[in-house]
C-alpha cells in the first residue's frame, strides 16, 4: 500500500483521496485554504445563501458512483432535486423559451413552441447525433486515462464515426449547419462556455453537453451545491483520509525521475510514494516542479486560458415571478462577447469586460436559500481572466468591479427584469477574487479552453512522466466541471491501483 499526498482539497482531489483510502492507502490532503471544496464555495449573509461556484449539477451518476464505491449511497446524505422547469432563455429580440428538465424530446417541443419554424425538429435531429457522439466517446475517452490521439485514430477506422464526431468542425459551424434559426445557433454556442471556451474554436463534440443536460437532467442539491463538497469531504474523512488546512505546497520533490514527496511553504518535507496534484496543471509544471516535467508545460503553453467569471450575489427583497431556477438573457452580439473575453477578432490583443454581456442568473427555487419573500440571485458573466497581460483584465483596478456590476444590473433591467429597486445588498466577486481564494491562475474557471480539433486529446494527462506523480481536477483530463473532475478522481484512483499491481 502507498503513502499518498494530495495537493488541494478540490472535488478532484477529494474524490481521488477517498477512493484510494477505501483501497487501504494512507492518504493525506494538504490544502492551502482554511476549508475544503475549492471552487465549490458558499456565501451566506442575512439568511441569503449563494453557491459561489457551481449552480448546476449534470450527470449526478458520477457522484452516485463515488458515494456507492466509498460507502453509503448519495441519497443517504444529499437530496438531489431534478429541476422542472430547468432553464428560461431570453434572446436579444425578446423571444423566450422555458425548457423542462430531463427529456430531449420535450426540450425540442418547448423550443419549437417558442421559436416556431423547424426549431423542434432541428433540435431533435442534433440531439440524436449528440447521443451518438456521447456513445462513441464516453467509455473509451471521457472515463478512461488519456491515450493521446489513439481514441481518435480508433474512431477514424470507421468513416461513419468520423462523420458523427466531425473532429475538424467547430461547435459554431455545427450549429450553423444544423439550424435555420440563428437563436438556436446562439443556444448551442452557449454550451461552449460550460468548458470555458469560444464556440467558434471549440469542437463540435461539445454538442454532447446539451444532450447530457437534457437527457439525464439538470439537478440542484437541496440547500445548495456546496453540500456536495461538504459530503464528499465528510466521506473522505470517514474513510480515513487526513486533511491539513492552511498548508500550502511550494514544491514537489523528486529523485531520479520519481516523486519523493512535497515541500510545504512552512519548510516541512513530507515524504510520499505518490503525489496527486489537484492544483492547476500549469502551476504544477512551472512552479511546483520548476519545469522538471516538460510535457505538461509544453501542452499548456499552446493553449489559451479558459474564460473566468464576474459574479454578483444579489440579496433581492422580493419574489420576481418570471424567473426560473436557471436563467439566461442572451446579448445581441455573442461574437463581440467572445472577442472581448478571449481578446480576439475586433478585440485582438485587448481583453475587456464585455460591455453588453449575456447574463446568467441562478435563482434557486429552494426556500431554504433565502428568507421568506426574498430571492438569492447568483449572477455570472463571462469574463477575461485577471492579470495585466493583453489577454487579461486588471479586475483589481479601482472602481472597476462596482461600476461593471451596476452596468450588468442596468443591462438586465433593459432586458425586462429590474432587480435594482428590490436590492437589499450585493456582493461582487471578480476573477481576481477567485484567483486569491482557489489559486486558479487569473481566476480561470476551467483551466485551459477547449480550442481546436485536438484540444480534448491534448489536455495534460492524469499520469505524468514523473513516476508516482498524477494530476487530477479541472485543468487535467478529461476537463472542468463537476462531472468531469469527479471522473478524473476515479481515473487517478484506477491508475494508482494499476501501478501498484505492476510494481
Ligand atoms: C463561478 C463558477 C461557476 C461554476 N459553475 C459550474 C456549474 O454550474 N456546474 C459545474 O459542473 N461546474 C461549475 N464550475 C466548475 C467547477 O466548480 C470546477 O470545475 C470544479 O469544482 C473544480 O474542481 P477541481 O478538482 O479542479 O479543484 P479546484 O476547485 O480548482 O480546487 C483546487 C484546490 O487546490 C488548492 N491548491 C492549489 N494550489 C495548492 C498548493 N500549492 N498547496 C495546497 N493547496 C493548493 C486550492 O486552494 C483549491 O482548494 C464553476 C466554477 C466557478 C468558479
Amino acid at each position: 500500500m502507498s503513502t499518498i499526498i494530495v495537493i488541494g482539497a478540490g472535488m478532484g482531489g477529494m474524490t481521488a483521496a477517498a477512493r484510494l483510502a477505501v483501497k487501504g492507502h494512507k492518504v493525506t490532503v494538504l490544502e492551502r485554504a482554511a476549508f475544503a471544496g475549492g471552487k465549490v464555495g458558499r456565501h451566506e449573509r442575512d439568511g441569503f445563501i449563494f453557491d459561489t461556484g457551481p449552480s448546476l449539477l449534470t450527470l449526478p451518476q458520477v457522484y452516485r458512483d463515488f458515494f456507492n464505491k466509498t460507502g453509503k449511497p448519495i441519497e443517504n446524505v444529499l437530496n438531489i432535486v431534478e429541476l422542472e422547469p430547468a432553464f428560461a432563455y431570453q434572446w436579444a429580440d425578446g423571444s423566450r423559451a422555458v425548457l423542462p428538465g430531463a427529456d430531449t424530446a420535450r426540450c425540442a417541443d418547448a423550443l419549437g413552441d417558442a421559436l416556431g419554424g423547424a426549431a423542434a425538429s432541428e433540435w431533435r435531429t442534433l440531439m440524436a447525433r449528440a447521443a451518438d457522439m456521447w456513445g462513441l466517446t464516453r467509455r473509451d475517452f471521457m472515463e478512461a486515462p488519456l491515450q493521446g490521439l489513439k481514441p481518435l485514430l480508433r474512431l477514424a477506422m470507421n468513416p461513419r464515426n468520423i462523420r458523427t464526431i466531425a473532429p475538424m468542425t467547430s461547435l459554431r459551424a455545427l450549429g450553423q449547419r444544423s439550424f435555420s434559426d440563428s437563436r438556436l445557433v446562439t443556444l448551442l454556442d452557449r454550451y461552449a462556455t460550460y468548458t470555458g471556451s469560444d464556440p467558434r474554436h471549440a469542437p463540435a463534440a461539445l454538442a454532447t453537453i446539451p444532450y447530457i443536460e437534457q437527457t439525464f437532467g439538470a439537478h440542484h442539491i437541496a440547500g445548495g451545491l456546496r453540500h456536495l463538497a461538504d459530503q464528499v469531504y465528510h466521506r473522505a474523512r470517514e474513510r480515513g483520509v487526513s486533511f491539513e488546512f492552511n498548508c500550502s505546497v511550494q514544491r514537489i520533490t523528486t529523485s531520479h525521475g520519481s516523486v519523493t514527496g512535497v515541500l510545504t511553504t512552512d519548510g516541512r518535507h513530507i515524504a510520499a510514494d505518490k503525489v496527486i496534484a489537484n492544483a492547476d496543471a500549469g502551476t504544477v509544471a512551472n512552479e511546483l516542479l520548476r519545469g522538471e516535467e516538460s510535457t505538461i508545460a509544453a501542452r499548456l503553453n499552446k493553449r489559451s486560458s479558459s474564460l473566468a467569471g464576474f459574479c454578483i450575489y444579489a440579496a433581492v427583497d422580493a419574489v420576481l415571478p418570471e424567473v426560473a431556477h436557471h436563467n439566461v438573457w442572451f446579448c445581441d452580439n455573442y461574437d463581440h462577447e467572445f472577442d472581448s473575453v478571449f481578446a480576439v477578432g475586433r478585440q485582438r490583443g485587448l481583453a475587456q469586460p464585455v460591455p453588453d454581456p449575456t447574463i446568467y442568473a441562478c435563482v434557486p427555487q429552494d426556500a431554504s436559500m433565502a428568507p421568506v419573500g426574498s430571492q438569492a440571485w447568483f449572477i455570472l458573466i463571462n469574463a477575461a481572466p485577471h492579470g495585466h497581460g493583453a489577454h487579461q483584465v486588471n479586475w483589481d483596478a479601482p472602481g472597476l468591479a462596482q461600476a461593471y456590476a451596476e452596468n450588468v444590473l442596468t443591462r438586465l433591467a433593459q432586458r425586462g427584469v429590474d432587480i435594482r429597486p428590490h436590492l437589499r445588498w450585493m456582493h461582487i466577486s471578480t476573477p481576481a477574487d477567485l484567483e486569491r481564494s482557489t489559486a486558479s491562475p487569473g481566476g480561470a474557471i476551467y483551466g485551459t479552453a477547449s480550442h481546436g480539433p485536438r484540444s480534448a486529446f491534448t489536455r495534460p494527462a492524469n499520469q505524468t512522466s514523473v513516476r508516482g506523480l498524477y494530476l487530477v481536477g479541472g485543468s487535467a483530463h478529461p476537463g472542468g466541471g463537476l462531472p468531469l473532475v469527479g471522473m478524473s478522481g476515479a481515473i487517478v484512483a484506477e491508475l494508482i491501483g494499476r501501478a501498484n499491481k505492476s510494481d
